[in-house]
């Protein structure tokens, strides 16, 4: 019979459980063998215990967890094809053709070189091993973007990103009982990664939702003389204010605008007692939204059922989801996609990243 496996990697998000737990029972479901790898690439490389047979409640209870219960990985060793031979031939000797990576940009694009290469791997590992069952030539591969930042093209919402939205709010509802009666609140949105990227979406649509007075992202640097702004309007209204500042915010010369300045200016104009969080990882944390668990339960049947359609001539692809659909789309062009797009946004090409960005 078919079988097939599902791993998580890179960072985790929230909703990734939900992932697994439909890749698993829509895999026997639909009568395929289905495998849990755990530890992500890493798991992949080492093998042995790490690749379990999986059962209809081996994801039972799981929904409502944060994290990933199969756990992921950063693995150097994916990285070199010595590791992914060996990845190779974990999979041949259980006869799995068929895998569901949840994870990143990173682990998407190393889910494809493992594809591209997947013929010959096999093939030189079957001149040194008879074990090797014969026929299994073929690795469909299919991805599910688990990533808080809502920063791949192609999907309108990532695995994860509606979870930490959902922290960010408890956090600032949190905080804001102590804003109100005596200082300023200043978030610093950091994401947890140094390059960060795209809309900024998390600072964005946190200050929506949180009723922010202020938000600053890169990709739209507040008008001249936003600090008189800033402070006349501050005096004038409540006294409580939420102002969040995203990771590499700028004015319009390009100069940085980090949340120590801002208070800074606050405290030395209207002397507030300000206070800047930083958000770190705690974004991370908690459970999953209802978004998130219906989300990926969509995508991740998604997922089985593009696996088992898959012949060899199909390109590899990421099951997004677009206008309220799971859809199917090729996981190359939207990776080199993502990618121009976090260059565009790292050499502050902003109008350019929005274009590219643009219908997706
Ligand atoms: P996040 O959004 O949380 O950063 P990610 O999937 O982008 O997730 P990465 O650390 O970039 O996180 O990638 C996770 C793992 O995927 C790496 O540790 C590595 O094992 C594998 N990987 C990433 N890029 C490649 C690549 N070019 N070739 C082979 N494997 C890769």
């Amino acid at each position: 019979g078919r079988a097939m496996a599902v791993l998580t990697s890179g960072g985790d998000a929230q909703g990734m459980n939900a992932a697994v737990r439909a890749v698993t029972r829509m895999g026997i479901y639909v009568g395929a063998k289905v495998y849990l790898i755990h530890e992500g690439y890493q798991g992949l490389v080492d093998g042995g215990d790490n690749i379990k047979l999986a059962n209809w409640h081996s994801v039972t209870n799981i929904i409502q967890l944060g994290g990933t219960v199969i756990g992921s990985a950063r693995c150097k060793a994916f990285m070199t094809r010595e590791g992914r031979v060996s990845a190779a031939f974990n999979l041949v000797k259980k006869g799995i053709t068929n895998l569901c990576v949840c994870g990143g940009d990173g682990s998407l694009t190393g889910a494809n070189i493992f594809r591209n290469e997947w013929k010959c791997i096999s093939e030189t590992r079957r001149r040194i091993t008879d074990t090797m069952a014969k026929k299994h030539y073929n690795l469909n591969i299919v991805g599910l973007v688990g990533s808080i930042d809502n920063d791949f093209c192609g999907t309108d919402m990532t695995i994860g990103a509606d979870s930490a939205l959902h922290r960010i709010m408890e956090i600032i509802d949190a905080i804001m009982t102590t804003a109100q009666s005596c200082m300023q609140l200043l978030l610093c949105i950091n994401c947890p990664f140094i390059l960060c990227y795209n809309f900024r979406y998390l600072a964005l649509v946190s200050a929506l939702a949180s009723g922010a007075d202020w938000v600053f992202i890169p990709e739209a640097p507040p008008q001249e003389g936003w600090e008189d702004n800033m402070c006349s309007r501050t005096s004038g209204g409540s006294r409580m204010n939420i102002i969040i500042v995203a990771e590499g915010a700028i004015d319009r010369n390009g100069k940085p605008i980090s949340s120590n300045y801002i208070k800074d200016l606050v405290q030395k104009r209207l002397g507030y007692d300000t206070r800047v969080t930083v958000l770190g990882h705690v974004q991370r944390g908690g459970i999953p939204s209802a978004f998130d668990r219906i989300l990926s339960s969509i995508l991740g049947v998604e997922a089985v059922i593009a696996l088992m359609e898959a012949t060899p001539e199909t390109p590899a692809c990421v099951i997004g989801l677009s206008a309220n659909q799971a859809v199917r789309l090729p996981l190359v062009e939207c990776v080199e996609m993502t990618k121009l797009v976090q260059t565009a946004m790292n050499e502050k090409r902003f109008d350019e990243a929005i274009k590219l960005r643009g219908g997706s």
